[in-house]
């Protein structure tokens, strides 16, 4: 019969209007709240009704493995011995495996001895070529670079705004954790440390670390998978003498570069000579 489709479609419409108000009804309101907990109820397979959402006004919370532009971590300020330090070492991995190739680093060197040291000096992605494919987060050895949930990224100047440099890259290792709490404490557990994989490393060589072992963030406490007792966290060694890896580090780096500034006294007086 002529209509018969119209008026179904029209009776579905209806049918999703009058959901839309019993599902408000029956969430109390929840589903439009901002926690991630929520997004699972306002996008799941049980909401009914419109579900549109009043863009800016409201926004669905992101889920966990969303990913943007990357990000850089650096070492929490309040961190006792390497604040602010970047993770990363400049290997360059990232910049190698980026498909449209968006990533420039340059590398860091020692102002006297002239060798590289495992810190960018600069570090720069454009956001434009960017495809958000998370290569870089994926290979990145040193878990140093980090996809992002900021997606409000819009301006009208490309280049002031959408070539990230390292300041604005760079964002503190609570903010990853923050966003991507099962994602750290699970990089956690394959580092064995919170820590930095290098600094984990000086550790296991017999250093200390004055550092704490972090508690697991109350927000990883549901999405996290039960660990067996082999997997649990280990703790770092309780501090000796106040040395710490990076303060060992920064010792040997020191005495090259006493060594390296022996030498050139040395050459210079030979050549004087
Ligand atoms: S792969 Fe990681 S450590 Fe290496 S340059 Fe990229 S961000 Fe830095
Ligand atoms: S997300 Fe993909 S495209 Fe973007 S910088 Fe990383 S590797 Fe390159």
């Amino acid at each position: 019969m002529y209509g018969t489709g119209l008026a179904k479609g029209l009776l579905l419409t209806l049918r999703h209007f009058v959901d839309s108000y019993i599902d408000d009804i029956r969430y109390g309101f929840r589903k439009y709240s901002h926690s991630v907990d929520n997004f699972g109820v306002r996008q799941g397979t049980q909401t009914k009704g419109v579900i549109t959402v009043q863009y800016p006004d409201e926004k669905v919370a992101v889920p966990e493995r969303f990913r943007f532009v990357p990000f850089l971590i650096i070492e929490d300020e309040d961190h006792p011995t390497r604040a602010g330090k970047d993770w990363c070492t400049s290997c360059g991995i990232c910049a190698k495996v980026c498909p449209p190739q968006c990533i420039w680093i340059v590398r860091g060197n020692d102002p006297v001895t002239g060798r590289p040291v495992p810190e960018p000096e600069a570090f720069f992605i454009d956001i434009d070529i960017c495809m958000n494919c998370g290569y870089c987060a994926e290979y990145c050895p040193f878990d140093a670079i980090k996809m992002d949930h900021d997606y409000e990224l819009a301006s009208y100047d490309r280049t002031t705004h959408h070539i990230h440099d390292k300041d604005r890259l760079s964002k503190p290792n609570s903010y990853w954790r923050s966003i991507a709490p099962t994602r750290a404490y699970e990089e956690m557990l394959s580092r064995g440390t919170w820590e930095h994989k290098d600094a984990a490393k000086e550790a296991r060589r017999g250093q200390t670390s004055s550092r704490p072992s972090a508690p697991r963030p109350a927000a990883q406490a549901a999405p996290a998978p039960a660990q067996p007792a082999a997997q649990a966290t280990p703790a770092p060694a309780a501090s000796a003498g106040g040395a710490t890896p990076w303060s060992e580090d920064d010792a040997k780096r020191e005495e090259r570069r006493r060594k390296a500034l022996e030498r050139k006294a040395r050459r210079a007086a030979k050549r004087g000579g």
